[in-house]
């Protein structure tokens, strides 16, 4: 089996604009385009606020966890791939609440317009080690620098998804701007 592991937020969905227009609709006042720009949340409030509140709250609520758009247009070149015969597998790092798992992986279906062989909910800033190591050398797709290295030491061919705030670091990954990018890459190494 050809698998695809990837991650879910600022990769496969669009977390950071969907987190913004919340807090946005909830009166409170944000710099807007920083959580694009950063990923953390402290650094979009004007204010101390306690984020870690908001997010709890965001990632409780089925509907804001079901309603996410696809990130950079991703349903097309990820069909394409699947055509190839790879089969997709999601490894997030948000909070493991009982709806979640069926939340993601139906926000994730309904994009994409296929289900996904699985989806891993490992715990809102947890490790991914233990679900990247049920899986044989695959490929790994992740913006988060960290999660991206600990896929790569594990033995996956790594895909990092460019962004503002995993920019000027380097490291055992393949740096592309979106899954137009894996795809050809993919292709050629099959050619
Ligand atoms: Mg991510």
């Amino acid at each position: 089996m050809k698998y695809i592991l990837t991650d879910v937020d600022n990769v496969l969905l669009d977390f950071s604009h969907q987190f913004e227009e919340w807090v946005i609709k909830k009166d409170i006042p944000i710099i807007k385009g920083q959580l694009q720009k950063t990923y953390t949340f402290e650094s979009m409030f004007h204010t101390d606020q306690d984020y870690r509140k908001l997010i709890d709250e965001f990632y409780n609520c089925e509907y804001t966890m079901s309603t996410f758009k696809e990130y950079r247009e991703c349903s097309k070149p990820i069909n394409d791939l699947k055509n190839m015969g790879y089969t997709f597998v999601a490894i997030t790092a948000c909070d493991d609440k009982d709806h979640m798992t069926k939340s993601r992986a139906e926000n994730i279906a309904n994009l994409m317009g296929f289900s996904f062989e699985d989806v891993h909910v490992v715990g809102f800033n947890s490790s991914k080690e233990f679900a990247l190591s049920q899986y044989g050398p695959s490929i790994w797709v992740e913006d988060t620098i960290e999660h991206a290295i600990k896929g790569a030491e594990l033995g996956h061919r790594t895909f990092l998804i460019d962004h503002e705030y995993n920019k000027n670091k380097n490291g055992p990954f393949t740096r592309v701007n979106n899954w137009y990018d894996i795809k050809e890459i993919l292709c050629d190494t099959e050619r």
